[in-house]
């Protein structure tokens, strides 16, 4: 699934190719994806261009002037930037084409994603109004969690992969971010105190920015703008070493998702 990480990255490589660019056609092959993909965008969108593409939480947000175009990929979706036109294969169900040629094509095999257009301020549409802070600003600290998570029962990594409290916190960078904090993962949030709050802001923030530049400096997937590659100390490493202590790292769920940690580094 891509994460914020690899929203992120898509963004920056967007940005550079499209910014300034105008729409010409819009092709729907699909009329509904996690909700159903309006018909207008076909008439909505050519003649407007790109003025901005910014990020909320995960989803892609396309200032186009006299509104926004919304994308979220969902569990399986992600966009290819691809020169002239080239026949499309299964799966691909949307195609933007701008006015120097590119096109930019959604392809989705579960159909969790989300393309739509709203017209008013995108920070206030249902889908966005509700997301928390963005982990990479300085609203999101340590006082921060310390007071959201006070006197709540909640185990800590739930707590950060609320996106209500959060925005775009994943599985993988909650294990992550937990085991360099040295917070073991079910601990109630309300027993951390600001000290581990704080290094754990931290250590969120690090895991993020580190997996965005190891995506940046990833050049394989220049065209298919998505997924990258990455070393991780705990996620996916249920059984084996600690990459610290040695001990076996312990694998079990914690709201559903593979929770990985070691009991000895944290506590
Ligand atoms: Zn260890």
């Amino acid at each position: 699934m891509p994460e914020l990480p690899e929203v992120e990255v898509t963004r920056q490589r967007l940005e550079r190719a499209l910014v300034g660019r105008r729409f010409t056609v819009v092709e729907l092959r699909v009329p509904k994806l996690r909700l159903p993909v309006k018909a207008d965008l076909a008439d909505i969108l050519p003649g407007l261009t790109v003025r901005a593409i910014v990020r909320r939480g995960k989803y892609l947000l396309f200032d186009c002037g006299s509104g926004w175009l919304l994308v979220h990929l969902g569990m399986t979706g992600y966009l290819r930037l691809l020169r002239g036109s080239s026949p499309p294969g299964k799966h691909d169900h949307l195609d933007f084409i701008f006015d120097d040629g590119q096109l930019l094509r959604f392809h989705d095999p579960r159909k969790f994603g989300i393309v739509t257009w709203f017209a008013g301020d995108p920070q206030l549409h249902p889908l966005l109004a509700t997301i928390g802070p963005e982990p990479l600003t300085d609203a999101f600290n340590g006082t921060y969690i310390h007071t959201v998570g006070k006197n709540r029962k909640v185990a800590i990594k739930q707590l950060i992969m609320n996106s209500a409290v959060v925005a775009g916190v994943g599985n993988i960078y909650a294990n992550e971010a937990l085991f360099h904090a040295r917070i073991l993962p079910d601990r109630s949030a309300g027993t951390l105190t600001l000290q581990e709050c704080t290094t754990l802001a931290a250590t969120i923030r690090q895991e993020l920015e580190r997996s965005i530049s190891e995506g940046i400096a990833c050049r394989v997937a220049e065209e298919s703008v998505s997924y990258h590659p990455q070393v991780l100390k705990v996620y996916g490493r249920g059984g084996q070493p600690c990459p610290d202590c040695g001990d076996p790292l312990e694998e079990s769920r914690l709201g559903n998702r593979s929770t990985v940690f070691c009991r000895r580094c944290q506590e």
